[in-house]
């Protein structure tokens, strides 16, 4: 009789997340399969998402697990310098990476380039079975395994069940795990742009009454011109939106937004629109499965954290399984919701707080504001602080 096969997690999601943790699991040892139900093909393309994110310090520790990094290295923009500024106003705020030594604040990588490193490891890894497309149509909980039907009628048994399917997470909705959340009655618009002058690795933050106008440094395309991606946030009737003006008044717009540093701009990818929202999931596990990152708490992408701090679920989870030879322990799931829990509540209050202070026009907290972030500049522990928050040193 052929004994069936038992991975020691099956991961539905094989999104940023849901990648990088099976292929940390992978290298320690752990049999892993991790199902997508879309092509990893369609998932480079920059229509599927043409966004880039901001990795902090502790993400590329994520990412090393993940053995991705050095990959992803030539690809990952340092920043260097992070620059505040309150509607168009001249900077607040300065932060110099070199004051607390000598990493960067983090890197700027575009989104499909991780997506590309992480296939491709995937691609050569022995202990993970990387699934896609295909979609996962049900499961269910029994008391040694959980046991997943695919789409194609196949059925693979895990220890350990892990949603990392993303903000409308499936698994989440069939565990009937509740969730809380809403919306910010803001959208994101988010599109690559090419500038004169270099960037000098500065990261920009303006904050408007609509949401903040980020700037983030890319590297330099393949003939050597200068990339910044842009994430404009808007709010109010989506008839007014930058997504309906014309290239030309685009980047009309854009050059007004723009400090005279950069030169002139212009956009050179299709802009795409989020629409922004908190979701939290009221627990994080039950027996045999767990939520991971998005599918767990999706957040407001005004301090470029929301992947972060699912990678330091994926982090954790993969810490945890070095002291449980069952993945699915009890005792695991409850440290890793305990842990996991208070991180993230900490990031939700920060960024909700954040998005409430900066993202309004009443004169008397406008005034407040810039106060205290001139405050802040002037007080070394404070910034200290601060700065080793951004690049997830904590
Ligand atoms: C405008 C914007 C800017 C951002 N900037 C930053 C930043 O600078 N830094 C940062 O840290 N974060 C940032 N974020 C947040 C970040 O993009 C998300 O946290 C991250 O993409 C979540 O990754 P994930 O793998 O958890 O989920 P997803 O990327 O949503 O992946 C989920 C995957 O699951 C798959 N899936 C879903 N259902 C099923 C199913 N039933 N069967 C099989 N597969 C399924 C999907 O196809 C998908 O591939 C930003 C977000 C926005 C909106």
């Amino acid at each position: 009789m052929t004994q069936e096969k038992i991975y020691d997690a099956l991961i539905i999601g094989g999104g940023m997340s849901g990648l990088t943790l099976a292929l940390a699991l992978a290298k320690t040892g752990r049999k892993v399969a991790c199902i997508d139900r879309d092509d990893p093909k369609k998932q480079l393309t920059s229509e599927f998402d043409g966004r880039t994110i901001a990795i902090s310090a502790g993400s590329a520790h994520a990412m090393q697990a993940a053995g991705v990094w050095e990959a992803l290295r030539p690809d990952a923009c340092p920043i260097h310098e992070i620059q505040i500024t309150d509607s168009g106003s001249a900077t607040l705020l300065d932060f110099l990476s070199k004051e607390v030594g000598d990493q960067s604040f983090g890197h700027i990588v575009e989104n499909r380039c991780v997506r590309q490193c992480l296939f491709a490891a995937a691609d050569t890894e022995k202990n993970l079975d990387h699934i896609a497309p295909q979609k996962a149509e049900s499961f269910r909980i029994l008391e040694d395994y959980a046991e997943v039907t695919l789409e194609d009628n196949s059925v693979l048994r895990s220890k350990l069940l892990v949603g990392a399917d993303g903000r409308g997470s499936w698994v989440r909705e069939e565990a009937k795990i509740r969730t809380r959340g809403w919306s910010y009655h803001q959208q994101a618009v988010i599109c690559t742009v090419e500038h004169e002058h270099p960037h000098n690795y500065i990261a920009l933050e303006d904050f408007r009454p609509e949401g903040p106008f980020a700037v983030l440094p890319m590297t330099d395309g393949k003939n050597g011109t200068h990339r910044s991606s842009v994430v404009w946030t808007e709010h109010g009737s989506r008839r007014r939106s930058a997504m309906n003006l014309s290239e030309e008044d685009f980047n009309s717009r854009l050059n007004e937004l723009f400090p005279a540093f950069y030169g002139h701009v212009t956009r050179i990818t299709p802009a795409q629109v989020y629409p922004l929202s908190l979701i939290h999931a009221e627990k994080y596990t039950s027996a045999r499965l767990a939520l991971v990152a998005d599918a767990a708490h999706g957040i407001h992408p005004i301090a470029g954290q929301g992947l972060n701090i699912g990678l330091r679920d994926v982090l954790e989870l993969v810490k945890l399984s070095g002291a449980y030879d069952d993945m699915g322990d009890p005792r695991l799931l409850k440290a890793y919701e305990r842990t996991r829990r208070i991180d993230n509540m900490a990031m939700i209050f920060a960024t909700d707080s954040i998005n409430k202070l900066f993202s309004n026009n009443i004169a008397p907290v406008r005034l407040a504001r810039r106060a205290g972030l001139r405050a802040v500049g002037k007080l070394p522990s404070a910034k200290k602080f601060f700065m080793k928050q951004a690049m997830g040193l904590r």
